[in-house]
């Protein structure tokens, strides 16, 4: 069957779209031509797909926040490693931006291209699998990785899992990855737990990097935003996996309460994950702990002993592992069926908090929070992470403050109403820029790069701090052209 794409595109080796005659030239103007601009009708011979149609482009215009829209000139669906490399130098060659989209969870357009732009779930195999670690393809979910690994025997898991899981081993790699339900306490991120990383470069060189091997570029692309090369396969670690789970939810009104007590449980030996959530107050509980302990089927935790000093109650409730570790996906999964999910705005708010000041920067924020800046469907999150076990330069975390601990605080914000509120969006975004500027000077937070907080090229120097030299030195040697990732604008965008 031919498909509208067939007809509106390009095969691999095929032609441009047509637009006309060009008389003077004695020749057909393609629709790039037509614009002014290098065409994609010379591009290589590829294993996948190189798509120019509007309705391939205009599928991948935004991201969940849909706040920025940018189409691509063409869309790349890849079939090997070789089709990136081969891609990145054609656009190198031609001066195109490119840009890889992982699931496009991101919400202010840091993986948008008005270039080319890669589809990377195209590639999404396991290579290999256990005891100790996975060799996965970047474009694959983390859901997918945690299904495979748990079906084995013994059975595995990732040591740290987003919460949501459907998103992208590359694209959380790029960001940072901190533990929404599996890890943090006692791991560090999940660039962390990565051993080595085959990389396509902004010269479209294929590298395989490491601790040891290349430790420039393999620094540079963890937490690096995609700024000095498309990640394609990681082998990250896996740990035995528990059968069981059983959460404890304590709730609270008041925020030196509820500190006292997180501070408690982060600190209590057989806990292994907690996170917080918060609303606006007046609406009772303002603070939820969830702590949650993994354990062996018929081998349950003391409830006592988890509970004992607290100035709450939980209430309990038991799972298994995935369904466990699966649970936000559900809930997702459920907006996405009853509430056009994809279609709110989201301006996301999302940042470290050093260990030392978290409590006065929820002094400082609580009496300003309104429903309105969480939303109906929103939420706001505070996640611990021990940083004895964080071990690489980039994502940013905030200046060491004696405190064993940083935080993650988000406020993921969403729209009253589905569809496009750019009302909404300049009111959450000036939010945003004036939340950051108070976080960053009174509290010494640092961004944590997901969500949609605008910021320059000097914000970004000021965000990389002292790392600034080696990240701008990194992406000159791998990206010299500046061609890759210029949705957050890192190097002027
Ligand atoms: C519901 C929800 C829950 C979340 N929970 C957590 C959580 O618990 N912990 C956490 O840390 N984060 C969490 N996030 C944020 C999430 O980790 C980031 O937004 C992440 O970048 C999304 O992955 P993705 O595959 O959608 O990446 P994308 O949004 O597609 O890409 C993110 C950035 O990385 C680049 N990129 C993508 N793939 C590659 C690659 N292979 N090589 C190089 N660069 C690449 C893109 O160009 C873009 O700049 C959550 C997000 C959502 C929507």
């Amino acid at each position: 069957m031919i498909g509208r794409r067939q007809f509106l595109g390009v095969s691999a080796a095929g032609a441009a779209v047509v637009v006309g005659f060009d008389p003077s030239g004695r020749g057909w103007v393609t629709e790039a031509a037509a614009a002014g601009r290098p065409s994609f009708a010379a591009a290589p011979a590829l294993d996948g797909e190189l798509l120019l149609d509007a309705v391939s482009r205009q599928a991948v215009t935004t991201d969940l926040g849909n706040i920025v829209r940018r189409a691509p000139r063409a869309v790349l669906r890849p079939a090997s490693v070789a089709d990136i490399a081969k891609m990145i130098r054609f656009c190198r060659a031609h001066g195109i931006a490119v840009a890889p989209r992982g699931q496009a969870h991101t919400t202010y357009g840091q993986g948008l291209s008005a270039g080319l732009l890669i589809e990377m779930r195209h590639l999404d195999r396991v290579h290999a699998l256990g005891p100790r670690t996975a060799e996965v393809d970047a474009g694959i979910r983390w859901m997918d990785l945690t299904e495979a690994a748990y079906a084995r025997s013994p059975r595995l898991t990732p040591p740290v899992l987003t919460g949501y899981t459907g998103l992208s081993v590359g694209g959380t790699l790029s960001v940072g990855g901190i533990g929404g339900l599996v890890g943090g306490l006692h791991t560090g991120l999940q660039v962390d737990h990565v051993r080595a990383l085959e990389v396509v470069t902004g010269t479209g060189a294929v590298e395989r990097c490491s601790r040891h091997r290349r430790s420039d570029l393999f620094e540079a692309v963890l937490g690096g935003l995609g700024q000095c090369g498309v990640i394609t396969k990681a082998v990250v670690d896996l740990v035995p996996a528990r059968e069981e789970t059983r959460t404890y939810a304590f709730g609270y009104t008041g925020t030196a309460a509820f500190f006292r007590d997180f501070r408690t449980l982060v600190e209590r030996p057989g806990i292994d994950h907690i996170y917080a959530e918060f609303v606006a107050p007046g609406t009772a509980p303002t603070y939820t702990i969830h702590a949650t302990v993994f354990h062996d089927a018929g081998a349950p935790p003391d409830d006592g002993r988890i509970a004992a000093g607290l100035s709450a109650e939980p209430e309990i409730a038991d799972a298994g592992y995935l369904d466990y570790a699966f649970s936000i996906d559900r809930a997702i999964d459920a907006l996405r069926e009853t509430e056009r999910w994809d279609e709110y705005v989201k301006p996301w708010f999302d940042v470290w908090l050093p260990g030392s000041t978290v409590e006065d920067f929820f002094h400082d924020l609580m009496p300003r929070l309104t429903p309105r800046d969480i939303g109906a469907f929103g939420a706001g999150l505070i996640y611990p992470q021990r940083r004895a076990h964080t071990t690489r330069p980039f994502p940013r975390l905030p200046r060491r403050d004696g405190s064993p601990w940083a935080f993650v605080v988000d406020i993921n914000t969403v729209s009253p109403a589905p569809g496009p509120d750019p009302a909404f969006a300049e009111e959450m975004l000036a939010r945003n820029v004036r939340l950051f500027a108070r976080t960053r000077e009174r509290f010494g937070g640092t961004l944590y790069p997901i969500g949609s907080v605008p910021f320059t090229p000097g914000d970004w120097r000021a965000h990389y701090g002292d790392r600034w030299p080696a990240f701008r030195a990194a992406k000159r040697r791998y990206d010299p052209s500046a061609i890759l990732t210029p949705g957050a604008g890192v190097f002027g965008g």
